[in-house]
């Protein structure tokens, strides 16, 4: 059978993590602690061979030759409670067994090796036995006297008493290293738990939040820490979002707003044709401004799907433009547009400019600000043109002597199907999209549009492209 697990939790997770690591600690400390534990204690117990085998060398014990008795006797009181778990044995220089000092039942042995180093006065120590709890630990040390080997005395002490310990030492480790993992995977639970609930709890929060509903916002806890952070950030883009939907439905109000107003006409002048028979003449006259109000709308739809292109980000027909043929192609345009009204339209300056972007949309941008200009700018005035280049920019400048925009309205004329007063006024027929969709085509192309303009004495545009 396969046991299926969804996705764990991050609190699994970390739970799991953190345990798996300690463990992992746990383990190697104890692996060193063990196999240190068990280097001190073999080396305790060689140290304690050695202060025995050096007391009996430095004694006369190994030459008296006693009996078993008075030797026993003699050793604990050299020896004092150092005695009781040590065996000894006297070899003579050969090697043959000599007087027994502290016999265990069998015999301590004499290896080839231990007698070898004896031989050339090196002490041997060595692990005897072949049952594992009965091993000895034993030194073999020779007792030179005038220079020449002449005796040679060993010392054994069963390696029981330290197999234990360390035997004991594993014991607590198996019990404690399990147990004090388990304790640390439950406190951890707990405090993953405890770290993680604002962030279920914000999750619910933003799920409750639609599109509807953008205003709730997700509430902070006030700590200042990394989940308050994600809720301000959370909260910011939520903040943009609603503002972006506002826009939007204040763009398709006005936008609904802006096809009514011809639409009206248009039915308006249509009822009234159909409401009596009429001479041809006023057919006419009623189709005339009809066309009038469908040219309109096919301008208003045209300058809509203009401002979404523009402002949908950068074009993707993006090449060098040189600026000045762009330039007096609109003066050309300009000139036209001008015939008629008395409005002078003229080139200043005109240095060669070249920038990287969408030609006929840089082309539109300027045309919509000399439009303008024309349009906002009385019988005997004049419009001039002119391109310069400052500091790593292209500027593009459209100055005239019209009837120029309050310092109010200066901000808001760039803002979607703003018409000022003094515009409407006029009966222009402009859509108050122009500027916006210049502007949109600017800011694409990383550039900025201003205007400095003064109530009744004209308007200077300037366009800044990087180049
Ligand atoms: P429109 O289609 O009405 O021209 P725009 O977005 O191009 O819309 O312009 C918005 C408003 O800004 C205009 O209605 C007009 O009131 C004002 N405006 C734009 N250009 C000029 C200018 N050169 N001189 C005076 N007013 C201007």
């Amino acid at each position: 059978m396969i046991l299926h697990f969804g996705p764990l939790s991050i609190r699994t997770r970390l739970t799991l993590w953190y345990s798996a690591i300690l463990l992992g600690i746990l383990t190697v400390i104890s692996v060193l602690g063990y196999s240190a534990l068990r280097w001190s204690l073999l080396q305790d117990l060689d140290a304690s061979l050695l202060t025995v085998a050096q007391a009996l060398a430095d004694t006369s014990v190994a030459s008296r030759r006693p009996d078993d008795l008075e030797t026993e006797a003699f050793l604990r009181e050299l020896l004092g409670p150092e005695i009781y778990d040590k065996f000894f044995q006297l070899f003579d220089r050969e090697g043959h067994p000599e007087g027994t000092l502290r016999r265990r039942s069998q015999a301590l042995t004499l290896s080839p090796l231990a007698q070898r180093n004896a031989a050339q006065n090196v002490r041997t120590f060595e692990t005897i036995g072949t049952d594992p709890s009965r091993h000895i630990r034993l030194l073999t040390m020779p007792i030179f006297r005038g220079g020449e080997l002449a005796q040679i005395v060993q010392v054994g002490m069963p390696l029981q008493r330290a197999r234990s310990a360390l035997r004991r030492y594993l014991e607590t480790l198996v019990i404690l290293i399990p147990f004090g993992v388990a304790l640390a995977a439950a406190g951890g639970a707990i405090i993953a738990r405890t770290a993680l609930r604002p962030v279920d709890e914000m999750a619910l929060a933003a799920r409750r939040i639609t599109a509807e509903d953008l205003e709730r916002r997700i509430s902070l806890r006030g700590t200042g820490d990394e989940l308050d952070r994600l809720a301000e950030t959370l909260n910011g883009m939520l903040a943009r979002l609603s503002a972006a939907f506002a826009e939007q439905r204040r763009f398709t109000a006005d936008a609904a707003h802006e096809l009514r107003t011809p639409l009206t006409a248009l039915k308006g002048g249509i009822e009234v044709s159909l409401r009596a028979n009429r001479p041809a003449e006023d057919y006419r006259k009623a189709l005339a401004g009809g066309l009038e109000e469908v040219e309109r709308l096919i301008r208003l739809a045209e300058d809509l799907l203009l401002l979404s292109r523009s402002t949908a980000g950068p074009e993707t027909s993006r090449g060098p433009v040189e600026l000045e043929p762009l330039l007096l192609d609109v003066f050309d345009v300009g000139v036209r547009l001008a015939q008629g009204t008395r409005v002078s339209v003229r080139v200043n300056d005109v240095t060669p400019v070249t920038v990287r972007g969408d030609v006929s949309a840089l082309r539109r941008a300027l045309l919509n600000l000399v439009e303008n200009a024309i349009k906002y700018t009385p019988a005997g005035g004049k419009v001039e043109l002119s391109l310069t280049s400052d500091d790593g920019f292209a500027v593009l400048t459209v100055q005239d002597t019209g009837i120029g925009i309050a310092t109010t309205d200066q901000e808001r004329i760039f803002e979607r199907f703003v018409r000022l007063d003094a515009a409407r006024a006029r009966e222009t027929g402009g859509t108050g999209l122009g500027l916006s969709i210049a502007r949109a085509i600017v800011v694409a192309h990383g550039g900025t549009l201003e205007v400095k303009s003064e109530a009744g004495a004209g308007s200077r545009f300037t366009i800044r492209l990087p180049r």
